[in-house]
């Protein structure tokens, strides 16, 4: 595997801890007693408030860097946590980061868009909320930049790129190690997917290992139709970055579509986990991902989906400053 060639700027202090959380491994299974819960915290990744952009930044600055770039052009929604990361990360290396951040939702100086600010990125919103609309806006922005005689650095959407790929078989070979050392042995692995880049490393990762994990994707409003071919075709992008022989079929990728709901509104149920997680663990959720995929672990363990001797890893990607721009949902004393 050709990992260790990628150029690559260390932005998070790696491993990111995985932690036992018995508490809430006991409300999610009521009476009935659920599986062993592992929380993999890639919301300590560090940098700019953390999250699973870190990790696939790493290696889209080394490439950035390697090839002369002076500014970070990316793209998101008002609260991307990618595009706060992103932000960031240029800030490390002496860059500047321009966002093009797509309309639709409230545009409070508050959350992931009040730190954008506080990192100093130019932030520009598309003219509409359609993709067309947002890459027409950024192959403006990357054409003026280059009249003006800068060279920018596009960084697609989430970082979902075969680098960023290759971040989460990286990731998804720590945790194996930890667990390992734990003495435990993972049945499952869930967590949110969105851009597709987090759910196709750490699969291709489970891939590679041969491990049986079973990989669980619960979208962030995204279908499933759309999601699944995106991830395998990420799959064969970063087998062939790491010179590796993989290939996943679209059947083979799970992406549960009923915990997500619209992309960017929180579901009853993704508040009540939330509230769930903090209250059984003092462990912070975020309001349009990870509270999503702890609303279907839930769900999951209700169902009687793992015994009582399995364990599932559930992985946080981070996000938490969304919940201050979603404050009014969360106010309530429920
Ligand atoms: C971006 C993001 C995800 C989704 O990851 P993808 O690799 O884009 O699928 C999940 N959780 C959080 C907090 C994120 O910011």
């Amino acid at each position: 595997m050709q990992l260790a060639r990628l150029p690559r700027v260390r932005l998070a202090p790696l491993p990111t801890p995985l932690e036992e959380a018995p508490r809430l491994r006991h409300a999610l299974g009521g009476g009935r007693g659920g599986p062993r819960v592992l929380v993999k915290r890639d919301d300590l990744t560090g940098l700019g408030m953390g999250g699973n952009k870190v990790r696939k930044l790493e290696f889209h600055l080394g490439d950035a860097l390697a090839q002369g770039c002076d500014v970070l052009v990316t793209t998101g929604a008002i609260q991307s946590n990618h595009c706060r990361v992103t932000a960031a990360a240029a800030c490390r290396a002496g860059l500047e980061a321009v966002l093009i951040l797509r309309p639709g939702e409230p545009q409070d100086v508050q959350g992931n868009l009040l730190l954008d600010r506080v990192f100093g990125a130019r932030i520009r919103i598309a003219p509409g909320p359609t993709s067309a609309s947002v890459e027409a806006a950024v192959a403006e922005e990357m054409d003026a930049l280059r009249r003006e005689g800068r060279r920018p650095y596009l960084v697609p959407k989430g970082a979902s790129t075969a680098l960023g790929a290759a971040a989460y078989v990286e990731a998804y070979m720590e945790m194996l190690g930890q667990t390992t050392t734990m003495g435990a042995v993972v049945d499952a692995i869930v967590f949110c997917t969105g851009s597709g880049g987090t759910h196709a490393g750490l699969l291709a990762g489970a891939v590679l290992c041969q491990s049986g994990v079973e990989v669980v994707g619960i979208s962030d409003g995204a279908s499933r139709a759309e999601l699944a071919p995106i991830v395998t075709s990420l799959i064969n992008d970063v087998a062939e970055t790491l010179d590796v022989a993989i290939r996943v079929a679209p059947e083979a990728v799970i992406v549960l579509e009923d915990y997500g709901g619209t992309y960017g509104v929180p579901t009853p149920e993704c508040l009540d986990a939330i509230r769930l997680a903090a209250r059984t663990e003092g462990l912070l959720l975020d309001p349009v991902y990870t509270g999503k995929a702890m609303a279907g672990l839930a769900d999951l363990v209700r169902r009687g989906r793992w015994r009582e001797d399995q364990t599932v890893v559930f992985w946080h990607t981070g996000g938490q400053p969304a919940l201050f721009a979603h404050a009014r949902a969360l106010e309530g004393p429920e």
